[in-house]
């Protein structure tokens, strides 16, 4: 049985962050119970396909998947045990936001398989988390730690933000310190990034709010890495930290370019080769779902190969183990220098990449430039149609 991993999305928040460009809506509380009957049905419908896998790892990711009833979400993991395997070890995670989730609800979510929770916790200082829109407390967000930990779940990380206008890099360290205070077992580190259509995208382009340089930015990621490395975590992927045994396994499946299902409002999934990503609009999706789950489908397709190339190192790249050379020839029957060999060379050239053991990967100061590396061997690419299909042709 082939492992594969489930993404479950619940799109509904509370109030819409500033920031947010994810797939969540505030004010449609009503919908949930619905919501819930859409997902079964949606699962009802992929039983085959699930059949035929062992499922390594669920993730329930919104919105705010911790404010949905338990007993839904649990309907949800016993839908899916009811429809294939679910792997003795498998990883079931669960996003929560400080203050919303209490002891009972993780306990009775622990004792259906959840072994992860993921805190939304994005900064411990009060003026940005208003800044963010975010409307927990500073306080709350050790108290959902201390409930994960008593309702004995395996692994508890927390989410920051760095990178917010004016932050310096004595605020930046003090919220390192607080989340390594509350001896969590994974720091997830995201710079904040400014998104087209959201209220913190006006006010940056209206000039009402200026953005941290690159060199900030730099630094700030810069503190990050030694602090967590000093405190025993060890950095995975570039935004990640864990301590031994606590990597998430569910989002290592994205980065290791694994299939996995998604399931739900807006939904991407990566399955037997298809791309494919559902309706975004939870009324919508619901309409869809409980009509006859083909069709919560909005778009799906099959990657060409040069689609599929980008994909592979631009994910792979993200793990700072980067990858075999040999596993890129495997997959796609191309030596990665006939295809990639110009962009790829200036950026060694660079120093932004490693090249050991015919293993490629990030260097240190290439971290923050993934992006970069990424575009370049994109823009090769576009400069260069059919070297993909060429290199293959030689190759055969
Ligand atoms: S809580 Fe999370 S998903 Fe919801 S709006 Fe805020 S950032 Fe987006």
């Amino acid at each position: 049985m082939n492992p594969l991993a489930v993404y479950v999305h619940i799109p509904f928040c509370t109030v819409k962050c500033g920031y947010c460009d994810f797939n969540a809506y505030a004010g449609l509380d009503g919908l949930k119970r619905s919501y819930r009957d859409a997902l079964l049905a949606e699962i009802a419908g992929r039983s085959t396909d699930l059949s035929r896998h062992t499922v390594t790892s669920i993730a329930f990711g919104g919105g705010t998947p911790g404010e949905q009833p338990a007993e839904d979400l649990i309907a949800v993991i016993d839908a899916i045990r009811d429809s294939t395997g679910i792997a003795p070890d498998a990883e079931i995670s669960l996003e929560v936001n400080p203050g919303t989730t209490v002891e009972p609800y993780l306990r009775a979510l622990q004792s259906a398989g959840v072994n992860r929770v993921s805190i939304g916790a994005q900064s411990f200082d009060a003026q940005e988390l208003q800044f963010l829109d975010r409307i927990h407390s500073v306080q709350a967000i050790g108290a959902t730690v201390l409930s994960a930990r008593r309702a004995n779940i395996e692994s508890v990380n927390i989410d920051l933000i760095f990178g917010l206008p004016g932050q310096t890099p004595r605020q930046w360290e003090a919220n390192l310190e607080h989340a390594l205070g509350l001896g969590v077992d994974h720091v997830s580190a995201y710079a904040l990034t400014v998104e087209e259509g959201t209220r913190l995208g006006h006010r940056v382009s209206a000039g009402e709010v200026e953005m941290p340089s690159e060199d900030i930015l730099a630094d700030l990621y810069g503190i990050a890495t030694a602090r967590l490395e000093q405190a025993g975590f060890h950095q995975y992927e570039i935004s990640n930290w864990a301590a031994t045994g606590h990597q998430s396994r569910h989002n290592r499946t994205y980065w290791e370019y694994g299939e996995y299902l998604g399931l739900g409002a807006g939904a991407h999934g990566f399955f037997e080769e298809e791309r494919y990503e559902n309706i975004a609009h939870p009324r919508q999706y619901i309409t869809a779902a409980l009509a006859g789950p083909p069709g919560v489908i909005a778009e799906a397709y099959h990657p060409d190969r040069a689609t599929a190339v980008i994909d592979f190192l631009a994910l792979r790249l993200r793990l700072l183990e980067g990858f075999p050379l040999a596993e890129f020839k495997r997959r796609f029957g191309l030596d990665i220098d006939t295809v990639f060999g110009e962009p790829l060379g200036r950026a060694l050239d660079a120093g932004l990449l490693n090249y050991h053991d015919r293993r490629l990967a990030l260097s240190q100061s290439g971290h923050l430039l993934h992006g970069e590396v990424v575009a370049q061997c994109l823009a090769h690419l576009r400069s260069h149609p059919g070297v993909v299909d060429g290199a293959a042709a030689a190759a055969r």
